[in-house]
């Protein structure tokens, strides 16, 4: 199974994309994920991701591309993928396809997680993360059990400001991937607004 999974910034992405991935045994590749671990291991592709994570810009197709054509040339990704924020522009999209056609491989679908821009600030502004297990929480819709609250940790870009940046990068330059991915036959569109289980249910749906 080789799925995409595209939605505005606090859409639910990386909740529904850990379920999904123990369903199909898939592994889950978050660019988001990859670009924080560089940064805290202080790699020059950390150094160049750093500023643009901040500020609530995309990192440069270019380094994008290439990291992405590594991971899924990896050994765990021949069977498929679940990937989490790539590709997030219409020219990675592109590179992706040539990537694929070269592995003689194809995607099954697209999931497009759809949140309406009001609801999204919230969801960012009380995300926290548990960095031992990665697992993703929320102060008031999900909040951390009492052994895990003192560890939480917040990622640097949740704030308000830098979510409105991201926010408008979605609809600017994420988007388009929706009629992109229509007329290639591929796309799903979920709601995501309600209980987590009720969109995984969802999700389960459109994958049939
Ligand atoms: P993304 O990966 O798309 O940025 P996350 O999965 O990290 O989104 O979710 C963003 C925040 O919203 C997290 O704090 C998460 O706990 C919360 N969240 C996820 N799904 C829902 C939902 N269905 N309803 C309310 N909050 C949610
Ligand atoms: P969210 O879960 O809020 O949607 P991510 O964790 O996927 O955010 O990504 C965090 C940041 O990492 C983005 O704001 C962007 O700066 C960078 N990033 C991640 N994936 C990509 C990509 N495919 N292209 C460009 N920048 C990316």
């Amino acid at each position: 199974m080789r799925l995409i999974f595209i939605g505005p910034p606090g859409a639910g992405k990386g909740t529904q994309a850990a379920r999904i991935v123990e369903r199909f045994e898939i592994p889950h590749i978050s660019t988001g994920d990859m670009l924080r671990a560089a940064v805290k291991a202080g790699t020059p592709l950390g150094k160049l991701a750093d500023i643009a994570m901040k500020a609530g810009q995309l990192v440069t197709d270019d380094l994008m591309i290439g990291l992405v054509q590594e991971r899924i040339g990896q050994d765990d990704a021949k069977k498929g993928f679940l990937l989490d924020g790539f590709p997030r522009t219409v020219p990675q999209a592109d590179a992706l396809q040539t990537a694929l056609a070269s592995h003689n491989v194809a995607l099954d679908a697209v999931l497009v997680l759809e949140v309406q821009d009001d609801l999204i600030v919230d969801r960012i502004t009380g995300r926290r993360t548990d960095p031992e297990t990665g697992a993703i929480y929320h102060m008031t819709f999900n909040p951390p059990p009492a052994d895990v609250a003192g560890r939480v940790t917040q990622r640097k870009d949740d704030t308000e400001e830098a979510c409105r940046a991201r926010l408008e990068s979605y609809h600017r330059q994420t988007s388009p991937l929706v009629p992109f991915y229509e007329g290639l036959g591929l796309l799903k569109r979920v709601d995501g607004v309600g209980k987590p289980d009720d969109v995984t249910a969802r999700i389960q749906t459109a994958l049939g």
